[in-house]
């Protein structure tokens, strides 16, 4: 019998179209609760958790969901950590059907355990993101990161099947054989990590092949500036999409990407709720402000975060519904850590502060730098700036102080002081002194 082709009567624009383009009152309350299940849900199934929540006076009977945000303490990178392998776990070991890790700098890892339940999730949020970039049913979809412990070749693979892709799993590496793949099977869509497509470009160059098939490219895991979303979509002729999402969260996809709109990345929130929050006195900020985003999920079984600090920072762009028809927020892409953060006798602030901060005082020119000085386990903070004359060290001292709520050096330099570069700027320089 001859195979009749499937084809497609129009362009499928969403995956899950009635969840897509709910309304925010119908998501308010939809997370409202999730929220209260999900918090009585890890207190009495995980006894770190349970204890944390305990020692912190929550009382899980009494939470009230959105409203009670600020009454649950947060957990970071730390908690899973301190709980390796599994201790931050709600099902038992026997339930969970696959694991995801991420090992980051101090070494040890991040684990993410899946039920068959959260496979499904990560699958369904990731299929969303890959219809909201275009991509239909039989488009052949080629998987450039890694299968294994990073969740981003995985991911992409559950949600791919989930949408129906013909999926290419090639995983990293082997450019070459990435470029006669695509060529061969007229692959329309990939996924990759965007440094990768520097070495594609090169190499694409140098074989002198063009891919005419390849329309989207779908980035994960690294900070996407606008600039190199430019050069890559110009040099391969494709659509650029940024994915969210991250081993805590469930992996890549799960939190969101941005549409064809591109006017901000929409996040799932049906499956989580953010908040963004001042990385410093941790209040919760206005839509707008930029701050740290806080996740917690709200589906998710065999490790639900409640109150995750990401270390992302963003801003919460819009809750209109989007031209694309997508109701759910949107933020936007990230635009740095707060690893970048400094700490001086219990206070905390980012460089991006103190340079605001000097350019409000009238006379201070922008270059700057600041010196942290470390003498016997104790910060000090000297603060060196070019100011025209007339601006004293005491001014600077006095407004940062108003500003920062703590007490730097203010050192004020004739203009042209501070060496120059070409690249950029070295602000902030650390000397030990014991
Ligand atoms: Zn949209």
């Amino acid at each position: 019998m001859r195979y009749e082709l499937h084809k497609m009567p129009h362009q499928e624009i969403f995956f899950n179209q009635e969840i897509e383009t709910t309304s925010q009152d119908e998501l308010i309350s939809r997370q409202n609760e999730k929220l209260k299940e999900k918090v009585r849900y890890v207190f009495e199934n995980n006894a770190y958790m349970r204890d944390l929540y305990t020692k912190a006076g929550v009382d899980v009977n009494d939470f009230r969901g959105i409203e009670d945000m600020d009454k649950l303490p947060v957990i970071a990178k730390a908690n899973f950590r301190e709980t390796y392998p599994l201790g931050l776990c709600c099902v038992p070991k026997d339930d969970i059907r696959e694991m995801h890790m991420s090992s980051g700098s101090t070494g040890t890892p991040v684990v993410m355990p899946y039920t068959d339940a959260d496979l499904e999730q990560w699958a369904e949020c990731m299929a969303r993101c890959l219809r909201m970039s275009g991509a239909q049913p039989g488009d052949p979809m080629q998987i450039m990161p890694s299968f294994g412990l990073f969740n981003g070749g995985f991911g992409m693979y559950h949600g791919a099947r989930k949408a129906g892709l013909f999926v290419i799993p090639t995983g990293s590496g082997n450019t070459e054989r990435q470029i006669r793949l695509a060529r061969d099977f007229n692959t329309k869509v990939f996924g990759a990590v965007i440094s990768y497509t520097s070495r594609l470009i090169e190499v694409l160059d140098k074989m002198n092949i063009e891919l005419p098939s390849l329309k989207i490219g779908i980035f994960g895991a690294e900070t996407v500036t606008e600039a190199m979303t430019e050069k890559v979509s110009n040099r391969l002729g494709i659509e650029v999409f940024n994915i969210y999402g991250m081993t805590e969260t469930g992996g890549v996809g799960t939190l969101g990407m941005d549409c064809q709109d591109r006017s901000g990345i929409h996040v799932w929130e049906d499956h989580y709720y953010l908040e963004v929050v001042d990385p410093v006195t941790r209040e919760q900020l206005p839509d707008g402000e930029v701050g740290e985003l806080i996740v917690t999920s709200l589906t998710r079984q065999a490790l639900p975060v409640i109150r995750f600090k990401t270390g992302d920072l963003t801003r919460i762009l819009s809750r209109e519904k989007c031209a694309c028809g997508r109701t759910h927020l949107k933020i936007d892409r990230i635009s740095g850590r707060t690893d970048d953060m400094l700490i001086v006798r219990g206070v905390n602030f980012f460089p991006s502060q103190v340079e605001q901060a000097l350019l409000e005082i009238p006379g201070v020119h922008s270059d700057y730098q600041i010196i942290m000085e470390e003498r016997h386990g104790v910060n000090d903070v000297h603060i060196l700036v070019e100011a025209e004359e007339g601006v004293t060290g005491f001014t600077v001292e006095k407004h940062l102080k108003q500003r920062l709520g703590f007490s730097p050096h203010g050192d004020v330099l004739p203009i042209g002081t501070l060496p120059r570069v070409d690249g950029k700027a070295v602000r902030v320089i650390y000397k030990k002194l014991d």
